[in-house]
Formats: C-alpha cells, structure tokens, sequence
C-alpha cells in the first residue's frame, strides 16, 4: 500500500520516493503527495525526475486499489528506482480552495448534496433543493465566511459513531471513505462545516481569498446546481 502522504499535510510540494509496480497505466510508488481522483477532485498533475530525465504525470488516480501515477511510458522506469515528485502545484492549490470553498457553500445550504465537481477556479455542487437561493445573498455570505479565515482542521470519528450520526453525512453521491474503521473529518471553525471527507483542503479559508460569481442553474424540479468561480 502507497504511505499518502497528502492526507496529513497537502501541502507537500516536492518528495522523493521509490518505484514499487510498473503497471501498463503508469507507476506505484511507496509513498506519493499525489492525490488519487475523487470525491468530484480531479488527480493531480505533475512530473518525477530521475537523473536528468523528466517523466510527465498526467493524471493520478486508483486502478484495482492501487494508487496509479498515469505516465505515458511507465516502462522507462523499473522496480526500486528511486525519483524525486513535483506536483502541479497551481492546479492543486487551486483545487485546494475550491475544495474548500465548496464546505462552506455546503454549510449555507442545508439541504442535501447529490453531486459535485472540482475544477480550476471553479466548482459546483447539485442540491436536492426546490427554491433557488438568492444568489447575491448568497456570494456575500461566501465571502463573509472567507474572510473570518476560520481553520480547517482534520480529525477522525470511528465508523460506528458516523452510523449513529448519519446526519453528519451532507453529500450523497460520495460514500465516507470507510476500510480503515477510521473515518476522515473536516473541520472549518468551530461549528461552520463538519463532514466526512477525503480530499484537500487549505489550512485557513482566507486562502481561498474570494468568490467572484455564482451562478445557478436549474437541473430539475428538486435539483439546483451551483456553481462558484474563484
Ligand atoms: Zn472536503
């Protein structure tokens, strides 16, 4: 199993690390700051050098449980190498704030989450929602929350204490990762957002700096897409 590095600290910019597996997709190392597509965050970006060579990685993600660097010709490498990450680190800040950002959005409509996407400067989430918001209102609040640059902090909750807490639950289209019989917790402020989440967050939510727009769409009845552009 890949030691993920990002879960701790996402902030990691740079590592070394040794090659495990060559898969015909791309590589398995034994330790990564890649983070792996999912739960609507794209997989990272970036490259590995190797004496002087330079090896793109273009996207991250798990192939049969497995934590893959896609690579277009993985076989340039072989088992035991060792090699140094550079993460794509404009892409994944900005998934970062986005990420983020999308909690507090989260926190100001409480109704539950059906889908969602992280993009570049932007991201959606899709509410089980039958009134559309005020989106002025709503923009400012964001900004308001942004600016009171609360903390995000990560913890973790036994499997069973989230079965009697289902509530805890806001998004329905992506299960809690359970395995471990540990649940990974995201924390912003006291009491602003709290849910299970796997993905990467900025420390404080002044980093995500603002909102400039919103937008929502329609998506059915009972169904409201909103989507934020940083
Ligand atoms: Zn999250």
């Amino acid at each position: 199993m890949t030691i993920e590095l990002f879960r701790n600290n996402s902030y990691l910019k740079e590592h070394s690390s040794k090659v495990v597996k060559i898969l015909p997709e791309g590589l398995v190392f034994n330790e990564t700051i890649f983070y792996p597509e999912g739960g609507g965050q794209p997989g990272d970006e970036g490259e590995l050098n190797i004496g002087n060579k330079t090896i793109n990685i273009i996207g991250t993600k798990y192939i049969n449980r497995e934590l893959v660097h896609l690579t277009e010709k993985p076989d340039q490498l072989k088992k035991n190498d060792n090699i140094n990450f550079f993460l794509d680190w404009s892409k994944r800040y900005s998934y970062m704030q986005v990420h983020t950002c999308l909690h507090l959005l989260c926190s100001l409509i409480p109704y539950p989450v059906t889908g969602g996407s992280i993009g570049y400067k932007r991201g959606r989430l899709d509410f089980d929602l039958e009134t559309k918001p005020n989106k002025e209102e709503l923009l400012d609040k964001l900004n308001q929350l942004i600016l009171k640059n609360y903390e995000v902090s990560i913890s973790s909750i036994k499997d069973s204490e989230l079965d009697n807490n289902p509530d805890l639950v806001r998004t329905m289209s992506v299960k809690p990762p359970r395995g471990s019989g540990e649940i990974r917790m995201i924390r912003i402020g006291d009491n602003v957002d709290y849910q299970p989440c796997g993905g990467t967050h900025v420390n404080r939510t002044s980093e995500i700096s603002s909102v400039s727009s919103i937008k929502i769409e329609n998506k059915g009845k009972m169904n409201k897409r909103i989507i934020v552009n940083l």
